[in-house]
């Protein structure tokens, strides 16, 4: 392995320091035990044989009045593929679409994953860089930047690893971009359920002509405090969903079965969606009040497991060395965020995810502590 990605790079660095891991981004917290009992009858009710190469019903019917009732659409299952995480569904989309010497619009600082899907299918990523705080799209940039080799446009809202959730005005400055145009939209919404502070999560099902012309991409991992499973999914208009199943058969042909059933069951009680949000909100809160309190800059987090950390004030380090310092001689493990730019990072910021017990967080807190302005 060339190029192992930042998050098991820093997950292996705080395995051996022994750190407190505030880098890659998952909880180590229980999931809820009711999803345990639903998996668990699955399996034992022998949902052990393939399930159908876009998914087993059960689940995609539960998808689509989930998806129906949260947004304004009215998608059908045979909009609805199931997925080995997000990761896959972004890659094959990405590969279903793109050819060699197509650009892709992506907004900077980006997930790992999309430049090198990019360029696994030979096309050109066009980076548009969103500035620190990263709470303003650069809409004049992303005009300028359309060609007529513009093949997608890549979002992820709320975003990893800024947290900036789209508010209405993105989502009309994208309409207007792409009317009139053969560009496809891939969203990637994996944080979909974890925006706080009484924002809405607004999704491109919402509006009817973006939807028609873009697959959105969602995770069970994040919304269900489960990364390990590895378990998404992806809608998209018939055209589109025609690419995606054409590479998905030949590449994963189906994912799992016995977890796609018992979440189907688990997600009949489409409540359980709404606690997630107000259970986070409170473990951004613990960091970031107790990170502000020892005066260090947080930047705003409207969505997602992170947080950023403005650490200008407290070393000159650039953020790869500062993240190895903290593992090494504080016991904490970040994020380094120059591995979501193409383009040299000037400012000096590190994420840290709070989806951890709340004793994680005040132990991390305590070490940060430590570190003398
Ligand atoms: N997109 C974003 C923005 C992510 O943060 C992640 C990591 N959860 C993924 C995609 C990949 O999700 P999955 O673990 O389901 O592959
Ligand atoms: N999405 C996770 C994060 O941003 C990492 C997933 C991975 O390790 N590929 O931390």
């Amino acid at each position: 392995m060339t190029n192992l990605s930042i998050f098991s790079k820093m997950s292996a660095l705080a395995d051996k320091h022994k750190a407190i891991n505030l880098g890659q981004g998952f909880p180590n917290y229980a999931c809820d035990s009711k999803l345990l009992e639903a998996i668990s009858k699955a399996l034992q009710s022998g949902k052990n044989q393939y399930a159908p190469m876009m998914g087993a019903l059960p689940l995609r019917e539960s998808l689509k009045s989930k998806l129906n009732n949260s947004y304004n659409c009215q998608i059908e299952i045979s909009n609805i593929c199931i997925t080995a995480g997000a990761t896959q569904a972004i890659f094959t989309a990405i590969l279903s679409l793109v050819r060699p010497g197509d650009e892709v619009i992506i907004f900077e600082p980006a997930y790992d994953s999309y430049i090198p899907s990019v360029q696994q299918a030979g096309g050109v990523s066009i980076p548009i860089n969103v500035k620190a705080p990263f709470n303003a799209i650069p809409w004049d940039k992303v005009r300028k930047a359309v060609s007529p080799k513009t093949k997608m446009i890549i979002i992820n809202t709320p975003h990893n690893p800024t947290g900036y959730v789209w508010g209405k005005h993105d989502f009309q400055n994208l309409e207007e971009i792409v009317q009139h145009t053969d560009i496809v939209v891939l969203s990637d919404e994996v944080y979909e359920h974890l925006v706080y502070d009484g924002f809405k999560h607004r999704s491109i099902l919402d509006y009817p002509t973006l939807r028609d012309k873009s697959l959105a991409v969602f995770s069970f991992g994040k919304s269900l405090h489960v990364t390990g499973w590895k378990l998404g999914y992806i809608v998209a208009p018939q055209k589109l969903m025609e690419k995606f199943t054409d590479l998905h058969q030949w590449n994963v042909f189906s994912v799992n079965s016995f977890i796609q059933h018992g979440i189907s069951e688990y997600i009949q009680d489409t409540s359980r969606f709404k606690r997630i949000a107000p259970f986070l909100q409170k473990k951004r809160d613990l960091l970031i009040d107790g990170m502000t309190s020892l005066d260090f800059n947080m930047l705003p987090c409207l969505g997602t497991y992170f947080a950023l950390w403005d650490y200008s004030s407290v070393s000159t380090l650039n953020d790869i060395e500062f993240s190895e310092h903290l593992v090494k001689e504080y016991g904490i493990a970040t994020i380094p965020i120059s591995p979501f730019q193409s383009a040299p990072l000037a400012s000096q910021i590190v994420r840290l995810c709070f989806a951890k017990e709340d004793d994680t967080i005040k132990r991390a807190l305590a070490k940060m502590e430590r570190i003398v302005a």
